[in-house]
């Protein structure tokens, strides 16, 4: 894909990056999030279950990306809105105690900038109340976290979308970046990983190596573990082979 470059007369829009707002409860912050993204050129928002959209507050709040509201993408799961992505980044205001890779928004955006040359690239916002669950961040390769006040850490929803928004735009406009891995395949999507996470997670248990009634722990480290290798098909096709061959062995 050609990188776009916005000029003074000219915008063009960032077409792989979506952003996702987890089940957001203001329909002014969905509108709020939706001005933000049009003036940084970002025009796909997923929105996952949102409670109330559309609604009529939201259309005062957009003044004139009522384009990028209504043409937002509903799903109800974080999982389907993320499907075709091949690199997840999730926005949160906490610290996590599980060590997620984790960036500052630039050296995000500078990722971002990069990735989204070859493949479709989301970044993840949760619930203006709750942020985002555990099980939600198992969706994400890294964690993004705005550098703020420790003592009070949230911002408000619309305005963490503005602040990434602006540096996935200033990292656009900077030197191109350069994509060591050019000659190479782009990084599987979500689908095919939910897929080969599926097969694993059941190759585990019929191996007697995951107890299925305490999976979490270890699943998550696994998700973790394949999110820092970024495999590309090839390679989960290779382990998905690996697995069949085992489950054939097992007898499966
Ligand atoms: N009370 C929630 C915060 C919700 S703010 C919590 O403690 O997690 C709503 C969303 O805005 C967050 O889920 C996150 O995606 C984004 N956000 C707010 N502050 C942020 C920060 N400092 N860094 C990154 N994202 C932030």
């Amino acid at each position: 894909m050609a990188r776009p470059q916005a000029t003074h007369g000219e915008a063009r829009m960032l077409s792989n990056i979506r952003i996702v707002l987890v089940e957001p409860s203001h329909p002014g912050n969905i509108a709020a999030a939706a001005r933000a993204m049009k003036n940084m050129c970002l025009e796909h928002l997923y929105l996952v279950s949102p409670e109330k959209y559309p609604h009529d507050d939201a259309r005062a709040r957009a003044a004139g990306a009522d384009d990028i509201l209504n043409a937002a993408v509903v799903t109800d799961s974080l999982q389907s809105a993320v499907a075709d992505c091949a690199m997840v980044f999730g926005a949160s205001a906490r610290l996590r105690t599980l060590n997620w890779p984790q960036f500052d928004p630039r050296q995000a955006a500078t990722e971002i900038s990069r990735l989204s040359q070859t493949s479709q690239v989301a970044i993840v916002f949760g619930r203006e109340r709750t942020g985002l669950t555990n099980a939600e961040l198992d969706c994400c390769h890294y964690l993004v976290h705005i550098p703020c006040n420790e003592q009070f850490s949230s911002l408000n929803l619309a305005a963490a979308v503005q602040v990434l928004a602006y540096e996935i735009f200033s990292a656009q406009q900077a030197e191109p970046p350069t994509n060591s891995d050019d000659q190479d395949e782009p990084p599987v999507n979500q689908l095919e990983m939910q897929r080969f996470y599926h097969h694993l997670e059941e190759t585990l248990v019929n191996i007697d190596f995951l107890d299925p009634d305490k999976p979490k722990k270890l699943m998550r480290r696994l998700y973790r573990l394949f999110n820092r290798a970024q495999p590309q098909q090839t390679e989960v096709n290779i382990l998905r082979g690996i697995l069949t061959a085992v489950d054939k062995v097992c007898g499966k």
